[in-house]
């Protein structure tokens, strides 16, 4: 399961974050993942229950803000939202236009003490 190595950098910045702050516990963590990001919210919560034992983040609530998908066509400007993976503009049937938003996988908010 790729997520648990993914949550261990994204946990790893959190403890720098809240360590910078003073802080000597991580309550909140919050992430913005992208419908196109590839990952899958229910993974990424069993891969958080794993990397953060025996951490500051050990009691901290999970929580992931979903991102839609937006593709934008440079052939007639549309901006819309795919209905499948090949990204086809629905008004002018370009394939693979450009994914403007949805590929997010960040650290959203952190709430420390
Ligand atoms: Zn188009």
């Amino acid at each position: 399961m790729h997520e648990v190595g993914m949550m261990q950098n994204v946990l790893a910045t959190a403890v720098e974050r809240a360590k910078h702050e003073g802080a000597s516990h991580i309550r909140l963590l919050q992430m913005r993942v992208g419908e196109a990001s590839g990952v899958v919210p229910e993974s990424l919560q069993l891969a958080f229950d794993v990397v953060k034992k025996e951490t500051i983040a050990e009691d901290a609530r999970f929580q992931v803000e979903s991102v839609p998908v937006v593709c934008y066509c440079p052939n007639c400007t549309t901006e819309f939202h795919p209905t499948d993976l090949l990204y086809e503009c629905p008004e002018c049937h370009q394939p693979y236009c450009e994914v403007r938003q949805g590929k997010e996988f960040e650290l959203a908010f952190l709430e420390v003490s």
